[in-house]
């Protein structure tokens, strides 16, 4: 029997494999330190836990609309307002179950057969599968660190071609933690608006950024460049939900409807239990955010500081999320604990063996000669594991 070939064409997410095999090594008691999937290590702010427990008391236990509830709705776009200065209708909003899922509504919606999507690598390792699995074709746009793994306006007008759909804009980002400045959004925006692009504009980690700058939403920047932007956000990151499954998007009316449509017969509505938390998280207290934030902040200096004083890595300082991407081409090639490391897979699979540190390599984000470490696991973890990789390279 011939299985479906686009579906054959998917590969699995490295990152959720990778925590699954750490996960499933810690159970059967080895020693391992993980570093690969990306979510905070803190508990569910309980005010968020409260507001789920009484919508089960209270039997909100049934289907909800499938986009969502009106008061979600209506909370995302006072969210919107409030932080990013972006005024939406309830009308505009989906809730799907996390942002992964409102993004491959988002492309299901907006993709015909053969449009080209421009993903700027390193990306996270989920957008160019969901733009296949909407048939569309992912482009890559090569950014290295000596741009800090941004590309330029002039980049991307370079890249476009009649078949180009969209641009994802992931700010900040995963797994590089790249923040892109207001101006060079701008920049962006005018080239996506002369072309009539779509941007897909990815901004979950907006909550976790270091130092003075501020995340902006490139939506803000206009009205032209709003008509075209698809904002995709959710409560995983800022709010340690990862678990609870709650995302959205921010759109026109349009495509709102169209995302809608597909959702309501894909999988109907999201938890209706986690949509009350999720009001509560983002109506309720904010201070979780901050001490999150600060956390964070320490582990990041921590793990940047180390990764530069050992020989052969090294790194940029992220802005943004939780990640580091190291640079390990300076021990490509070299013997490591009786084993030539020719590769960054080769390189996590021999650490997670021989080191017991599990990693992601880069190679899952287009970033060959890279591995990315998620500092969002506690600061005891994160000097365990560099003192492990500090001695796995000695
Ligand atoms: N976008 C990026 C860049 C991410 O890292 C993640 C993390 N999984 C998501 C979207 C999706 O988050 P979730 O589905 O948990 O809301
Ligand atoms: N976004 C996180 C990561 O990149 C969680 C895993 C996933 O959804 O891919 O590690």
């Amino acid at each position: 029997m011939k299985l479906s070939q686009k579906s054959l064409s998917i590969s699995p997410s490295p990152t959720l494999s990778i925590d699954a095999k750490y996960k499933e090594m810690l159970t059967n008691g080895e020693d391992v330190v993980g570093f690969g999937a990306g979510e905070p290590d803190c508990d569910t702010p309980d005010h968020i836990k409260a507001a789920a427990i009484e919508a089960i008391n209270k039997g909100f236990t049934k289907y909800t609309p499938a986009s969502g509830t009106l008061e979600l709705k209506k909370a995302i776009c006072k969210k919107l307002q409030d932080d990013n200065g972006l005024t939406y209708k309830p009308s505009d909003i989906v809730v799907s179950n996390g942002a992964k899922h409102s993004l491959v509504n988002v492309f299901c919606a907006i993709l015909n057969p053969g449009d080209e999507v421009i993903i700027p690598s390193p990306f996270w390792v989920s957008y160019p599968e969901m733009v296949k699995l909407a048939d569309g074709v992912p482009v890559t746009l090569e950014t290295t660190e000596s741009t800090g793994f941004k590309f330029t306006a002039a980049q991307l007008k370079a890249a476009i071609t009649p078949k180009t759909k969209a641009i994802v804009l992931n700010s900040p980002s995963n797994p590089t933690g790249m923040l892109y400045s207001k101006q060079e959004l701008a920049g962006i925006a005018s080239i996506a608006v002369a072309n009539g692009i779509f941007v897909v504009s990815d901004e979950i980690y907006e909550k976790l950024i270091y130092g003075g700058e501020q995340h902006v939403s490139i939506a803000s920047l206009g009205d032209d460049i709003k008509a075209l932007t698809i904002v995709v956000n959710g409560v995983s990151k800022s709010y340690s939900m990862t678990g609870w499954r709650i995302g959205y998007t921010a759109s026109t009316g349009e495509i709102a409807a169209i995302m809608g449509n597909v959702q309501s017969h894909a999988a109907s509505n999201p938890c209706s239990i986690s949509q009350a938390a999720a009001v509560a998280a983002l109506l309720g207290p904010q201070d979780s955010v901050k001490i999150m934030r600060e956390a964070f902040l320490k582990r990041r200096d921590y793990m940047v500081k180390r990764i530069n004083s050992i020989p052969g890595l090294s790194c940029l300082t992220p802005q943004g999320a939780f990640y580091v991407m190291m640079n390990i081409k300076g021990v490509l090639g070299r013997e490591i604990k009786g084993k030539v490391i020719n590769s960054c897979d080769e390189f996590c699979a021999h650490a997670l063996e021989a080191a017991g540190v599990a990693l992601v390599p880069g190679s899952g984000f287009g970033a060959n000669g890279y591995v990315r470490w998620s500092y969002a696991t506690s600061m005891e973890n994160i000097k365990n594991g560099l003192d492990r990789i500090e001695a796995f390279l000695k």
